[in-house]
C-alpha cells in the first residue's frame, strides 16, 4: 500500500473499505480506514481521520466496541482531547474553557446513560438476530430487513441524542464532562458532543478542532 502511495505526494493515508457493514480504525501516524457504504461513511471517515491525523482520542465510552481500562486510571492520557483530570486547575485545555464554567461541569449523565443502555441492549439483540439469520442461511430478503431495522434503530438514536444534548445549557460550551476514552467515570471530554463523542454530521468539539489545526500547523508551516 506504502509504495503505491509512493507514487504521489501525500501526508496522510486513508483506506476506503467497499463495503456496506459499519466499521472504521484509525491509528496516529499511521492510517486510518472505514467503511464506505453505510449511512454513517461520512461520519467514519472523520472521526477515524480524527484519530489518524491528529491522535485524538475517542471520547465516548458506552459503545459494545470499547474497550475495558484502556487507559490505566491515575495516569494522564497522552491524547489533548480527553483528560484524567489529576490537576482541575491545570486542565490541558485550560485556554478553551468557557469562562466560569464548573469542573468538572456537571452534566445530564444519568438521563443519557439511561437512554443509552436501552439503546445498547436493543442493538445487540438486532446484532444477534442479524448473525443467526447469516449462519441459518436465511432468505437474503430477510437478512437486508432485519439490517435495515439495525440500521434505523441506529438512526433514530443518533437523532435523539443529538437533541438531547443541544437541548442541554452546557451545549456548546468547554468544560470537563465525565465520560470519555471508554471510561464512564474517571475520564472527561472537552464539550458535551463532538464527532469523536456520537455519530451524525457534527463539528469536531473546539479542543479537537484546535489539535487538527495544529498538525495542519505542523505540515503546512
Ligand atoms: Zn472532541
Amino acid at each position: 500500500m506504502r509504495d503505491i502511495a509512493a507514487h504521489v505526494p501525500y501526508d496522510a493515508l486513508v483506506i476506503m473499505v467497499n463495503h456496506s457493514r459499519y466499521g472504521g480504525g484509525g491509528i496516529y501516524n499511521f492510517f486510518c480506514t472505514f467503511t464506505a457504504h453505510n449511512q454513517w461513511s461520512e461520519y467514519l471517515l472523520l472521526h477515524e481521520f480524527g484519530h489518524s491525523f491528529s491522535g485524538l482520542a475517542d471520547e465516548y465510552y458506552s459503545s459494545s466496541t470499547a474497550y475495558n481500562d484502556f487507559y490505566p486510571p491515575g495516569i494522564e492520557p497522552t491524547e489533548p482531547n480527553i483528560t484524567a483530570l489529576l490537576d482541575p486547575t491545570n486542565l490541558k485545555w485550560k485556554q478553551l474553557l468557557t469562562q466560569g464554567i464548573e469542573i468538572p461541569t456537571p452534566w445530564n449523565k444519568k438521563e443519557y446513560d439511561r437512554i443509552d443502555s436501552i439503546y445498547q441492549k436493543r442493538r445487540r439483540e438486532l446484532n444477534d438476530i442479524i448473525t443467526r439469520l447469516k449462519k441459518e442461511h436465511a432468505p437474503e430478503s430477510q437478512i437486508n430487513a432485519a439490517q435495515e431495522e439495525a440500521s434505523a434503530h441506529s438512526r433514530k438514536f443518533a437523532s435523539k441524542m443529538d437533541n438531547f444534548l443541544k437541548k442541554s445549557k452546557y451545549a456548546g460550551k468547554v468544560g470537563a464532562f465525565e465520560g470519555a476514552g471508554y471510561s464512564s467515570k474517571g475520564l472527561y471530554r472537552p464539550m458535551l458532543d463532538c464527532i469523536m463523542f456520537s455519530k451524525g454530521k457534527k463539528p469536531y468539539c473546539k479542543v479537537c478542532e484546535q489539535a487538527i489545526i495544529k498538525i495542519i500547523e505542523q505540515y503546512s508551516k
